[in-house]
């Protein structure tokens, strides 16, 4: 079974962001577009919101990379 409770969409991190210090994570990221483990930018250290490297989209998950690789089936 998938842990969800490792695994944040930011789509859906609302109120939780308070406290989130993705610095302090061991956090990898998911793009819901190219499907894969990618390098994202922060434009904005304010907010959280990350950019694919790859497709230049925003389409983002966070989480632990453990937890990413069993939600998505990622090998
Ligand atoms: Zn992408």
């Amino acid at each position: 079974m998938p842990n969800y409770s490792d695994l944040i969409n930011i789509e859906e991190f609302g109120d939780k962001k308070e406290g989130f210090n993705p610095e302090r994570w061991d956090v990898s990221f998911y793009c819901k577009d190219c499907k894969e483990i990618v390098e994202t930018d922060r434009p904005n250290p304010d907010k959280y919101v990350f950019i694919c490297k790859k497709c230049g989209w925003k389409n983002i998950v966070l989480g632990t990379l453990e937890g990413l690789k069993s939600n998505y089936r990622i090998k």
